[in-house]
């Protein structure tokens, strides 16, 4: 008998807003617990909420993205349903009409790219947090009312590996159109899935849920298991029970959290406080107008029009920041392969250790494009091109200046080569005197001295004819 597997996932995300879904309350991750609470988000009586208008605006440009049909028209609904870390004992979400349905989000994975489907957006707003210490407590309403968008796929998934996959390739869309940082350790990513096993051609079998997959390996390892889980007992003759399971992180393997609610549990019923959202033509025009490159479709073109190896297209397009910058550079005329290899290599690398952005750097396409040209022109050797760089960063100045004042352009004169030559072989006469004896190892040696002479400054081809020419 062959099964087949069937995973959907429900991710959250927040959205960037400054301050809440429904209040004036900031939105801001690691402040002091309970700061930022008012009476709307603490759902004292006879307080009315009202729209966020930036964080819907954030949920149509994501619903977007994702193909989906956009609402002329959403609503809102309480959720209803008592847990201590919701002072309402509701929560505002979206039900009958979200805000967008029936999209669709290509991604990479094995090789080839699949397509999943996108059964709905909906905005709601998130719950405090609860933190366990030992047998207290403690309950921080900081994170409740924060503006969340739910995006629901289809259960057209088969494993971990997809999920994973598509995961990391939604997390960069979000990132891309700057709505939501992606941070999953900080929860402002989450992934819950559904999974059920069933023998092949026979449709979805019993759903389960699983939650608690805090990153994106742990929501790979949760799911492979589940559906190793639910194959074998059907394979022993036995029935999948519908519940909940959270994934436990420290035995790796899933448990039984509680059995499901259906959604009429929840008793959704109209936010009598909240108009439904209708908006205008100028607003959905500006979710249009705002739409950005997909960055699956960005890195086939780094590919096709720049020649650039797959690693460099996915390091560039890791933030978005980078590959803008890339795009700058490569527009002001800038080799695009040296271009990826500088950016992913001695820039990423230094910027990682100032922590300074891309965005904000003293090395601006501009610069960045010129230091460039120079060293393609062969007016200073890679070393010293490294050296500029950092010098840039450091001082804030042009690359030109700074060669032109410190001397680091190329030594390519004869000349002034063959004095430095002279040099280094009188002070090594040792070391000489075994070359012509037969010993050629110390050749290398001697190349370095002379470069090393010359502050990393001489064109290496000329050096090493003259110190040849020398030795002979
Ligand atoms: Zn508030």
């Amino acid at each position: 008998m062959k099964y087949s597997s069937y995973v959907g996932l429900e991710i959250h995300i927040h959205l960037l807003t400054q301050t809440k879904a429904f209040c004036s309350c900031a939105a801001r991750f690691g402040d002091e617990p309970n700061t930022n609470v008012c009476p709307v988000c603490l759902g004292y009586p006879g307080v009315l909420p009202s729209l966020n208008e930036d964080a819907l605006f954030m949920g149509y440009r994501v619903a977007h993205a994702l193909g989906c049909e956009l609402s002329r028209c959403t609503i809102f609904e309480r959720k209803n349903y008592f847990y201590p870390d919701m002072p309402k004992n509701y929560q505002i979400s979206q039900f009958a009409a979200p805000l967008g349905g029936a999209g669709y989000f290509d991604f990479e994975v094995r090789g080839g790219i699949k397509r999943l489907s996108i059964r709905e957006c909906h905005f709601e707003e998130d719950a405090g947090k609860l933190v366990h210490a030992g047998t207290m407590t403690f309950i921080d309403y900081n994170r409740a009312g924060y503006p969340l968008l739910e995006i629901v796929t289809e259960p057209e998934l088969v494993d971990g590996e997809e999920a994973e996959a598509f995961l990391r390739s939604f997390r960069r869309l979000v990132r891309h159109l700057g709505v939501c940082d992606g941070n999953m350790e900080e929860g402002s990513l989450r992934c819950d899935a559904n999974v059920s096993v069933n023998e092949e051609g026979r449709g979805l079998g019993v759903k389960v849920e699983l939650k608690n997959m805090n990153s994106s390996r742990f929501v790979r390892m949760g799911l492979d298991y589940e559906v190793k889980r639910q194959t074998a007992r059907l394979k022993d003759g036995r029935k999948v029970e519908q519940e909940t399971r959270l994934w436990n992180e420290n035995r790796d393997v899933t448990e039984t959290m509680r059995k499901k609610e259906s959604a009429s549990d929840y008793r959704y019923f109209p936010e009598p406080d909240l108009p439904p959202f209708c908006p205008e033509e100028a607003f959905l025009a500006r979710v249009r107008d705002s739409a950005i490159e997909l960055p699956l479709a960005r890195k086939r073109r780094y590919l096709e029009a720049f020649a650039l190896t797959e690693e460099q297209a996915e390091l560039l397009l890791e933030e978005r920041a980078v590959a803008d910058y890339f795009e700058s550079a490569v527009a002001l005329g800038a080799d695009p392969r040296s271009a990826a290899l500088w950016i992913v290599g001695e820039l990423r690398a230094q910027l990682a250790r100032s922590g300074v952005e891309i965005a904000s750097c003293a090395l601006d396409p501009g610069r960045f494009t010129s230091l460039l040209k120079i060293l393609a022109a062969g007016r200073i050797q890679t070393t010293i091109a490294k050296q500029v760089l950092r010098a840039v960063l450091e001082e804030n100045r042009d690359p030109e200046d700074l060669i032109a004042e410190r001397g680091w352009e190329r030594i390519s004169d004869r000349t002034v080569l063959a004095s430095l030559v002279d040099e280094v072989l009188t002070r090594e006469a040792a070391v000489v005197e075994r070359i012509r004896s037969g010993d050629r190892k110390p050749i290398a040696f001697l190349m370095g001295e002379a470069m090393k002479a010359s502050a990393g400054r001489a064109e290496p081809g000329a050096l090493k004819e003259l110190v040849m020419e020398r030795l002979a």
